[in-house]
């Protein structure tokens, strides 16, 4: 047994509130180093007549590692607890104290849980992990009225550059949610539709203020009433981490200097405001001049922003934000947005834009989920880049899983292209098949799946703002056959709640290989997919487990003598079965 390998902290995701009176546990060990772990769990005020021995599961692997967990409902809230770890030959107890070959004789030592107070459980809304998002870049969707045309407008389809306009609006996404609705989405994101100067809106000049050049904010109502009587979610996106230059506050800063009365609603390092060798006075969004970063520890512009947030849930119903540069924001004001939000629409969905590890800000008190871009790039390493072979993807997803607290990883934003990225058919050089792959997987994993408005079609584009091409609505222009299988692969999602919630297990990732099978499981339901990741047929045994298993596509039954599968699969081809019971 590996001590050195073994790991616990209190809270984190190691210890969370998942549930009133429950906390999920989890404990890491050296990988296939160790047999059984479980945990002996009671309350310090009443150990002997409390204190019971409960099995942990493992729920993921990662190259190194094996993390387990259990949900433990002590009787009265308070929760003390020590590990039993066992290998071939001993045993160990972890307590706070450290390592011990003695069970603890009570409660003195032990880790502890306080309290389980219900406003710290981690309770993202219900809706999220089941719902299907389409991600929408206003200006490039749909023209629906030329009559709010900018200056200068170009003619539809013509290539993007960073300051063109293609006459997108809100009209143009109303004539078209009967497309959204049929194709099964249940969520859309919009990026910014408040007033800026910009193409993509990111330079917000008035945050209560639907752009002219999109429509009114009587049309934005119009827009999300339309959307909630398909049953379709929205969510605006907040870039409350800076302003534009024309933001008036700003502006005064500009005319006025230190004496404006908003010189405090920035970050200015020295006046006046100016450029210095390329690089602003004042802290900006990267080093750009046009977008100046907001001082959120001052409580005018908390005030002002946290009634932004307010004001949208309000008059228009949205139901919910994503926050852009989320993490270069304080904590303190993501705390106090949160009760904000939540306090007007207790299952709205706060939705962080973080590319790296965002544990900070996935504790419940701030944050639901993340744009999940860790589990873009173990897809694209995979299926793209190739820099990883089966048991290296699932190694990556095995860490994901254990990342962040389990009420997060269910409803991280999975996407796998966005206005920021190349499009994903373009990283797959073309290749449909490939991204089928992609998709798939993005869509049977653990988390919430977002598709890049126009993905579904064959859109292609490299980055930004080659991937911000305007939507291609004539059908013989569009790739019906993908159209298609985001359709099916939408509905399948929908239609298993295995697919949404149940638990990720490996079947099958060999070193080498590219062919990579896992599992579903939510109780009696149980779904398993397989992906040739390769230019070339393959022959796999997969390890399905005793039971009547049914092609997803084809209804046909298939073979599982002793619980193993032979499977032929094609170049770039897939299978997903589900279980009956009987
Ligand atoms: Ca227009």
């Amino acid at each position: 047994m590996l001590l050195e390998a073994i790991e616990h902290r209190p809270k984190g995701n190691w210890a969370s509130a998942i549930g009133p009176g429950t906390v999920e546990l989890r404990i890491r060990t050296k990988r296939d180093d160790v047999r059984d772990v479980s945990v002996l769990a009671g309350d310090k005020y009443a150990w002997d007549r409390t204190s019971v021995l409960l099995p942990m599961r493992k729920f993921a692997s990662d190259a190194l590692f094996d993390y387990w967990r259990a949900p433990v409902t002590p009787p009265y809230r308070r929760l003390c607890y020590a590990f039993r770890i066992v290998d071939g030959e001993s045993e160990m107890w972890l307590t706070e104290r450290g390592f011990s070959p003695d069970k603890p004789a009570g409660p003195q030592h032990l880790f502890e849980y306080p309290y389980i107070n219900p406003c710290d459980i981690f309770e993202p809304p219900a809706w999220v992990k089941d719902a299907v998002f389409y991600q929408i870049f206003p200006e490039r969707f749909a023209n629906g009225d030329p009559s709010n045309d900018p200056e200068g407008v170009e003619p539809w389809g013509g290539e993007p550059t960073p300051s063109n306009f293609f006459g997108g609006d809100l009209q143009g996404v109303i004539d078209h949610l009967d497309y959204l609705a049929e194709l099964g989405v249940t969520a859309i994101y919009f990026t910014p539709v408040f007033e800026a100067p910009s193409n993509h809106k990111y330079d917000t000049r008035d945050y209560l203020k639907v752009d002219p050049h999109f429509g009114t904010n009587e049309k934005l109502k119009e827009l999300v009433d339309a959307c909630h009587a398909r049953g379709i979610r929205v969510l605006l996106d907040a870039v409350f981490n800076h302003a534009g230059r024309t933001f008036p506050p700003f502006q005064d800063c500009l005319e006025k200097g230190e004496k404006s009365r908003y010189a405090d609603w920035f970050h200015v390092r020295e006046w006046p405001l100016s450029v210095k060798d390329g690089i602003p006075t004042f802290e900006t969004f990267a080093f750009t001049d046009h977008m100046p970063k907001f001082n959120t520890e001052n409580p005018e512009v908390q005030e002002y922003l946290l009634g932004v947030a307010r004001y949208w849930i309000e008059e228009a119903g949205i139901d919910g934000w994503r926050l852009d540069v989320a993490n270069e924001v304080d904590h303190k004001f993501w705390r106090k947005f949160r009760d904000t939000v939540k306090s007007v629409k207790p299952d709205a969905y706060i939705l962080g834009e973080i590319w790296h590890d965002a544990l900070p800000w996935l504790q419940g008190d701030q944050f639901d989920a993340v744009m999940n871009y860790p589990f873009t790039t173990a897809v694209l390493d995979f299926f793209v880049e190739r820099t990883l072979d089966a048991k290296g993807f699932a190694d990556r997803l095995g860490r994901l899983l254990a990342s962040y607290p389990t009420r997060a990883t269910e409803v991280a934003f999975n996407l796998l292209g966005s206005h920021d990225t190349p499009r994903l058919l373009t990283r797959c050089g073309g290749n449909t098949a490939l991204m089928k792959l992609a998709a798939l997987v993005q869509f049977t994993f653990v988390g919430v799946p977002c598709i890049y408005y126009g993905d579904e079609i064959g859109l292609t584009g490299g980055h930004d703002p080659g991937c911000r091409k305007c939507m291609e609505w004539d059908p013989a222009r569009q790739n019906r056959d993908l159209l298609g299988f985001y359709r099916w692969l939408i509905a399948l999602r929908r239609g298993a709640e295995a697919l949404r919630t149940g638990e990720f297990r490996v079947l099958r990732a060999e070193p080498g290989d590219r062919v990579f099978a896992y599992a579903r499981v939510a109780g009696e339901e149980q779904y398993a997919i397989v992906v040739n990741n390769q230019d070339r047929p393959a022959s796999a045994q997969i390890p399905l487990g005793e039971g009547k298993w049914t092609d997803v596509r084809t209804r046909e039954a298939l073979d599982v003598p002793g619980g193993l599968a032979d499977v032929d699969l094609e170049p770039f081809g897939f299978r997903v079965w589900y279980k009956t019971a009987g």
